[in-house]
């Protein structure tokens, strides 16, 4: 026996916060509300609230940044989301010519025009509005990626940059290309939501093979409406706004407005007058370290330095 009689009253004011936590677990928070498909107990609150940023990429392309290589390793397993919508083809018509990737897979999503591509495995393709493609650059891919503006003139999307777990970032690389028809569109109670990746209301989205399973989900809420949806507790979530507003702890969240969600169990959204339309993304954080330098994202110095030079002497694909 280690345990002194006078020391019990101590130990359990030591575990007194474990046991209120347990009971706060054990104990109903109210009924659930009928769109719920499971209790949920913990909503996320807003951890970090920003807009994204104008900045330029590739041969002159202004986009703007939602996050990226300063906010690491806060969106793991994310490294950067871009939103490269425009109405001026002069500020990306000069595109995203021939450069290398390593250790990423990147998500493209069009809303509108299009995005001509071709690598160095011999694809070649256009994603149209509406669509996505995705690419493995593993253990190495030379691509350019050209912007070109729909009949309207507009042009625009997202690309978002998951990392690689260390197993696989010489994993050998892929693309893979869906068009609008291809991603399921879902009435939800005030709204719609286009599934790229995930499940929601029993539909899984079509991009099943990106490596670290992330959910991405277009939401199109109207004006006032509500939604509660299942995260799995420790996965990194984030909303991206690009149209309308989100109500958010009493402010309203316009057009390239970032937030970054605390953990928990679910969020809760609400629209504001106008509507909203985002991105609504999570996925499981790696927790791995990470060597960032332009295109190839590794997880050591060492790695950047042996694809840097190997990119330079000509042994970079395989
Ligand atoms: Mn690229």
């Amino acid at each position: 026996m280690w345990l002194e009689p006078h020391s019990l009253g101590a130990l359990l004011q030591l575990f007194a916060p474990v046991l209120a936590a347990l009971l706060s677990v054990l104990q109903p928070h109210g009924a659930p509300s009928p769109t719920q498909e499971a209790p949920m107990s913990s909503p996320r609150s807003p951890q970090f609230i920003t807009s994204s940023k104008a900045t330029m990429e590739g041969a002159g392309v202004h986009l703007r940044r939602a996050f990226g290589y300063a906010e690491l390793p806060r969106f793991d397993p994310f490294l950067m989301l871009d939103d490269f919508r425009s109405n001026d083809p002069d500020q990306y018509l000069e595109g995203f010519p021939w450069h290398p990737h390593r250790g990423i897979e990147t998500i493209t999503y069009m809303l509108e025009g299009s995005v001509e591509h071709g690598d160095s495995m011999g694809n070649r393709g256009v994603i149209g509005p509406g669509g996505v493609q995705w690419m493995t650059a593993g253990h190495g891919i030379i691509h350019q990626e050209m912007p070109k503006p729909g009949p309207d003139g507009r042009m625009g999307g997202f690309q978002l940059w998951a990392n690689l777990p260390a197993a696989n970032k010489l994993m050998p690389p892929r693309y893979r290309e869906l068009t609008a028809d291809d991603i399921p569109k879902v009435p939800i109670p005030g709204g719609e939501v286009r599934i790229i990746a995930g499940t929601l209301g029993g539909v899984t989205g079509p991009v099943t093979d990106v490596v670290t399973a992330p959910e991405y989900l277009d939401l199109r809420l109207q004006p006032g409406a509500t939604l509660q949806h299942p995260t799995p507790p420790g996965h990194t979530v984030f909303a991206y706004v690009f149209a309308g507003e989100l109500l958010l702890g009493g402010r309203l969240l316009s057009d390239h407005s970032l937030v970054l969600f605390g953990d928990g169990d679910h969020v809760s959204l609400a629209a504001g007058p106008r509507g909203a339309s985002f991105l609504l993304v999570s996925g499981h954080p790696i927790g791995e370290p990470i060597a960032w330098r332009g295109p190839i994202v590794m997880n050591t110095d060492d790695e950047i330095r042996q694809a840097f030079e190997a990119y330079r002497n000509g042994t970079f694909l395989r």
